[in-house]
């Protein structure tokens, strides 16, 4: 697809095909180490562009990227390390989310290895880049499994101490991308609790219990059911926009589960994560003409972001997101498809 190749950054951008033996297909760029589309049973799941000048002009929203070096929000652009302060990109005044302007998802990843299923990325970020210390390298698994899985494998190592939080940001809609309002989906998410934001969409630091409240998914609801509630939490996230504290214990194992209403197409995730943000889709405003040309319309996909919690740097009671040179990196999170 010559609409994908171009040089960025002095870079060769591309897009590359891993299939499996269902004829699944999951396209990826290494610009923004991004996923294009999932094409199951002749369905596209994921939220995309039909080139990559679609990317470039949709920044902000973060369709199908790896976000790094810290996923989320981090309050004021700023924390202290070490006894040092270092000041951040702010993207998102006063804050900044998502790593910054130029964070991974901007950034084109050299292309390691690619095989029929599977492709390895990687990125160096320099010490510094938008405010944060260390060179950090990451290297990025991509599989399609053949039980129509798409599992990242992360792995990192830094020369200094910092802090590092990645997510995978592919816009889900299992009716198929373009096909309209993603709230009739039904939810389910492993989590007993979440971390409740204050009005500026940060952490207000504490950990709240979902029992009675519409961020109860324990059993399955719609999406839609209870997000125009009149109640604070959704008020203050403009409807789901939150970090849930998955059931784990920081071991991999069972996060949600996405029904499409109209195809019955399952979305299932598993991560080792301790957290995940639901984000559905409450900035879309229909101004990007995604693949087939459809627009980007309000709420018509959804985000599942296996990750630490928002704004951990400055949230000490928060597991700790803080990576040391000769620490190991891993993590792990699957998508699969049913
Ligand atoms: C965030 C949203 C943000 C969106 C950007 C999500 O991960 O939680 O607040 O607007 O990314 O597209």
């Amino acid at each position: 697809m010559n609409s994908f190749r171009k040089i960025l950054n002095g870079k060769q951008v591309d897009i590359f095909l891993l299939k499996n033996k269902n004829d699944s297909e999951i396209a990826v760029t290494n610009y923004g180490a991004r996923v294009v589309s999932w094409m199951y049973k002749g369905i596209d799941v994921v939220v995309g562009f039909d080139s990559i000048d679609g990317y470039l002009s949709s920044t902000e929203f973060y369709y199908g990227a790896t976000i790094g070096r810290y996923a989320n929000r981090i309050r004021n652009a700023k924390f202290m390390l070490n006894g040092s302060e270092y000041h951040l990109q702010e993207n998102n005044p006063p804050d900044q989310l998502h790593g910054g302007v130029n964070g991974f998802h901007n950034q084109v990843w050299d292309v390691e290895d690619v095989r029929a299923n599977k492709i390895a990325l990687s990125y160096l970020s320099k010490d510094a880049e938008e405010g944060y210390p260390g060179n950090l390298q990451v290297q990025l698994h991509y599989e399609l499994t053949d039980e129509d899985e798409l599992r990242i494998t992360y792995v990192a190592q830094t020369d200094a101490a910092t802090f590092i939080n990645l997510t995978h940001h592919s816009y889900f809609n299992l009716n198929g991308q373009g096909s309209g309002s993603i709230l009739n989906h039904t939810l389910q998410i492993n989590a007993d609790k979440f971390t409740p934001m204050d009005a500026g969409m940060l952490p207000a630091g504490g950990i709240a219990s979902v029992a009675g409240t519409p961020f109860d998914f324990r059993q399955p609801h719609t999406i839609g059911e209870r997000v125009n509630d009149n109640e604070e939490q959704l008020i203050f996230g403009k409807g789901y926009d939150h970090n849930f504290v998955l059931n784990n214990n920081g071991k991999f194992s069972f996060a949600a589960k996405v029904v499409g209403d109209r195809t019955g197409i399952v979305l299932e995730t598993f991560t080792d994560q301790p957290g995940m943000q639901l984000y559905a889709g409450n900035f879309m405003r229909g101004e990007n003409t995604i693949k087939g040309g459809y627009k980007d319309e309000y709420r018509t996909a959804f985000c599942l972001e296996t990750q630490h919690f928002p704004d951990s740097p400055n949230q000490p009671h928060f597991p700790s997101v803080v990576l040391r040179p000769g620490d190991p990196f891993n993590s792990v999170t699957v998508y699969k498809l049913s």
